[in-house]
Order: C-alpha cells, then sequence, then structure tokens
C-alpha cells in the first residue's frame, strides 16, 4: 500500500518535472517567436549575423559524415532531412530521394515519431517502433552500401520536441541551429522530395508537435501558433513553396501560421 503510493507520488513527480521542462523550453524561444510575429520571418533572418552557420553543413556533420540522411526532427540537425530518415516514404521514392541527395551515410535515431507512424501504418508494435526504424535505417544502408549511424537520446538532449516551426525548405540545406538565432524546427526537405511527400511529412509534424511529444495545444494556440516557413533562394522559388503550402489542409486551424524567408546568402 505504501509503496503504491510512493511510486504514485514519484510518477506525479516526474510528469510535473516533464511539464515544467516544456514551460522552461517554451519560454526560452518566446522572444524570438514574438520578434517574428511581430516583423515577420523575412526581416528577422536578414538581421541574423551567423544565420549562414544553418545553412553550412560542414558545421552539421555527424562524425565525419558531412551529407548524412536524418530525420526531419529538431533534434537530429546533421545534414540532410526526411522524416524517419525516409522510413515514411514508398520504396521507390526512397530510391529517388538517395539518388537526388547522394547522402555519406544514414541515420536512425531514439524517439523517432515517424519510426511511431510507420509501425501504425504497417501494424507493427509502436513499443519496439526504435528497434524497427533502426533496422530498417540499417537495412536501407546495406541496399545503398552506406555507413549506417545511430544516434541516442544523450546525444539529442531533450525528451521531447522543442521545435517552434517547421521550414519547408527548397535550400536542401538548412539545419536546426540556434547559434544562427532561428527557432527550432523541424527541417522538410523540399529540394529532395516531391510536394506530395513534403505535404504528408508536414502533417506527419503537426501531429507529433500537437502529440503528448512536443509542445500540444496547451502552448500552441492562436495567439502563440506554431509556424511553417517557406526558405527559398529567391522570391520566385519562394513564391511557388507558398503555393505549394497554400495545399496543406490539417486539422489544427488558426493554432498553425505561415510565414517566409530568402536567406541573404549566395547558393
Ligand atoms: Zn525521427
Amino acid at each position: 500500500m505504501e509503496r503504491n503510493a510512493m511510486s504514485q507520488e514519484q510518477t506525479m513527480t516526474l510528469h510535473e518535472k516533464h511539464d515544467a521542462g516544456k514551460k522552461e523550453a517554451f519560454a526560452e524561444q518566446q522572444r524570438i517567436m514574438d520578434k517574428i510575429k511581430t516583423i515577420g520571418f523575412a526581416r528577422y533572418a536578414e538581421n541574423l549575423p551567423r544565420l549562414a552557420e544553418a545553412f553550412d553543413l560542414k558545421k552539421h556533420q555527424l562524425d565525419d559524415f558531412e551529407n548524412c540522411v536524418c530525420c526531419m526532427d529538431e533534434r537530429t540537425p546533421y545534414g540532410v532531412h526526411s522524416a524517419g530518415s525516409g522510413i515514411l516514404l514508398s520504396e521507390a521514392d526512397f530510391a529517388t530521394y538517395m539518388k537526388v541527395v547522394q547522402p555519406d551515410a544514414i541515420s536512425s535515431h531514439d524517439g523517432c515519431g515517424a519510426g511511431k507512424l510507420y509501425c501504425r501504418a504497417h501494424g507493427l508494435p509502436e513499443e519496439n517502433s526504435d528497434q524497427i526504424a533502426r533496422d530498417w535505417a540499417e537495412q536501407m544502408a546495406v541496399k545503398f552500401d552506406l555507413p549506417h549511424r545511430h544516434i541516442t537520446a544523450e546525444e539529442m538532449g531533450r525528451k521531447f520536441h522543442d521545435a517552434r516551426v517547421c521550414y519547408w525548405d527548397a535550400t536542401g540545406r538548412i539545419n536546426n541551429d540556434p547559434d544562427s538565432g532561428l527557432p527550432e524546427g523541424f527541417v522538410i526537405s523540399r529540394a529532395y522530395m516531391n510536394k506530395e511527400n513534403c505535404l504528408n511529412e508536414v502533417r506527419a509534424a503537426l501531429d507529433i508537435i500537437f502529440g503528448d511529444h512536443g509542445f500540444g495545444k496547451e502552448f500552441l494556440t492562436v495567439e502563440n501558433p506554431f509556424v511553417i516557413a517557406a526558405v527559398a533562394w529567391d522570391e520566385q522559388q519562394l513564391a511557388e513553396m507558398q503555393q505549394e503550402l497554400a495545399e496543406l489542409k490539417h486539422s489544427y486551424g488558426d493554432r498553425v501560421s505561415f510565414d517566409a524567408f530568402i536567406p541573404p546568402l549566395t547558393e
């Protein structure tokens, strides 16, 4: 009896700690998000002296790999991105992705939300999703004759997602990079995947961020929406990206907002 009471207390404490962690993580980026809301992403990005670092693949190497396939997860900023390293793509689309990207490695990571979605879609046990996603990446590494690297929870830091943004990236170079001054974000590589697959990935990102492992509706409100930001090299490409994003259907209403910017960098 006493032991039960004890463990209940401990569980509550852990739960409270988790919520406090989210609260703190949300507050950490509030100043940035307020600024973006006030002046817009374009003007905000224009004034970041270290913005280039988010687009520098050399800074975002995983071991010695400069072009590693990573998850869209903001906690895996190590190269080029696709949800679960491509686990949600069809076999043919994944082969196309690999051909376009020409990566030098493929990664998997602990606590992959895309891995969970993959298990759900294929009737596999969700509690084993980490191992299943890891096995899948290993198999793909063998198939495409590349090294495989697993990213551990320790390397990733936070146990939950603190992304406030999802980057719809036509440059194929952006990585989550707090030093750059950009808010933490998922990365959807529109540079390397077709529109439909990218729209699917945005929906997956929204389900993750609005679920238990993200900030959820408690934090992401009409006042403080989750932002989907198109990123492109020039005005024309940016307009195309924004047009594509206008097709996104989701169920989070005005808790999701849209913005866009061009990095003032050379391609
Ligand atoms: Zn993942």
